[in-house]
């Protein structure tokens, strides 16, 4: 992630920038978070303009048979691995261990976000640290479980990312994280303007947000 923030980073146009995130945020969402079928969220996304329906486009050449599975499921019928996964199937891969979302807000509050942004690599580390309170003690999370944590915590737009560049010879970037504010428009006097609010509206407070993320049945 670090990698690939950092050098969008260094593209010179402004709306560039912010297009190349958005695209980025949507791989991360698809790969990452769990939410549905991965052909229709890629046809939702990066479809053309002249949007034809998922039978047509994309399970018309997985053949009749995942036509006809589509039309009574929902998704491909099992051509991607969301829909491999919740036919019960192996979506290649572990899947996610479940988390505790109190738990995790709990510790990113009170150990990472208290004084402000920190670099994605401590956000892991804290994370890890309290495995705990995040996954619960008896699920064996490891380092790996946390990356994938912070990384799926970005791509649901629950944290939010700066890349800072630090002036010195060596030019080094590293990509910082905290809670994501929601942007609400404001009017001022006649014109509408987009702005961040603070603490109160962090947008982890918003529960569709951790809809892809797989939480824990019960609170531990
Ligand atoms: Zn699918």
């Amino acid at each position: 992630m670090t990698f690939l923030f950092v050098r969008i980073s260094n593209s010179d146009s402004v709306t560039d920038q912010s297009r190349q995130y958005e695209d980025a945020l949507k791989v991360m969402d698809l790969l990452l978070l769990h939410r549905g079928c991965a052909h229709e969220f890629l046809e939702n996304h990066f479809g053309g303009p002249l949007k034809r329906s998922m039978s047509a486009s994309v399970a018309g050449s997985l053949g009749a048979a995942a036509a006809a599975h589509e039309q009574e499921n929902g998704g491909c019928g099992g051509a991607c691995w969301v829909c491999r996964r919740r036919a019960g199937g192996d979506g290649g891969g572990e899947s996610p261990k479940p988390i505790s979302r109190e738990g995790t807000v709990e510790v990113l509050s009170s150990c990472a976000f208290l004084g402000g942004w920190m670099a994605a690599a401590k956000v892991v580390d804290v994370l890890y640290l309290n495995k705990e309170r995040v996954w619960g003690a008896h699920a064996g999370a490891g380092l790996k479980d946390a990356h994938r944590l912070v990384l799926q915590l970005v791509a649901a737009k629950i944290l939010g990312f700066k890349v800072e560049t630090s002036s010195d010879k060596k030019k080094m970037s590293s990509v910082l994280l905290n809670w994501r504010t929601v942007a609400t428009t404001v009017r001022v006097g006649g014109g509408v303007v987009k702005r961040h609010v603070g603490a109160l509206f962090r947008s982890h407070l918003e529960d569709s947000r951790w809809g892809g993320i797989g939480l824990a049945v019960t609170e531990f």
